[in-house]
């Protein structure tokens, strides 16, 4: 799969229905030259809508903005989605890949989930030989990334 290529895919299918919602969806900085990964497309898939779906739940209602760029770094494709939502808390942010976990305010609040979303990211990352973090703060917003690595050029492919 080329990232370049099926993520400008993803985001152009997704960018009407964000629009509907209110969500200001961008996508920033990505690279001309194809960064090829092997994986599967509909895993992958699952892996960005649950990361876009949880942007849009924990972020202010009319008032979501989320940015998505893509990098190569180190022999890997890394995708950022960022947010500007209610952020998460420091004791909080190192089990959200849990399953089951929700951190506190979304417990008590009327969003709903049963907090397998990450879950079954880290799931799909880890079968992908990839990696799914997530850096956070109260207030300011969460970014999650994800990297994959990339497939090795052929020598003779110089
Ligand atoms: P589900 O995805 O299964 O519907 P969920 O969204 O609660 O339920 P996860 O997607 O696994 O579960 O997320 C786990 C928890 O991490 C969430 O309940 C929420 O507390 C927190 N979280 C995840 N993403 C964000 C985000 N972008 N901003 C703030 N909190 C987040
Ligand atoms: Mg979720």
């Amino acid at each position: 799969v080329d990232l370049s290529q099926y993520v400008q895919d993803c985001a152009q299918e997704l960018q009407f229905d964000m629009e509907k919602k209110g969500v200001h969806f961008a996508l920033t900085e990505l690279p001309k030259d194809p960064l090829i990964v092997t994986a599967d497309r509909d895993k992958l898939r699952r892996v960005l809508l649950n990361i876009i779906e949880n942007a849009i739940k924990y972020s202010d209602e009319g008032n979501c903005r989320i940015t998505l760029t893509l990098r190569e770094i180190d022999g890997h494709a890394v995708i950022q989605i960022k947010d500007r939502g209610q952020g998460i808390s420091e004791e909080a942010l190192p089990h959200i890949f849990d399953r089951f976990y929700r951190a506190d305010p979304s417990r008590n609040t009327a969003t709903g989930g049963s907090g397998l979303g990450l879950a079954i990211a880290k799931q799909i990352m880890e079968e992908h030989g990839g990696r799914i973090g997530a850096t956070s703060m109260i207030g300011q917003g969460t970014t999650v990334y994800m990297a994959l690595p990339l497939n090795k050029q052929e020598e003779s492919q110089g």
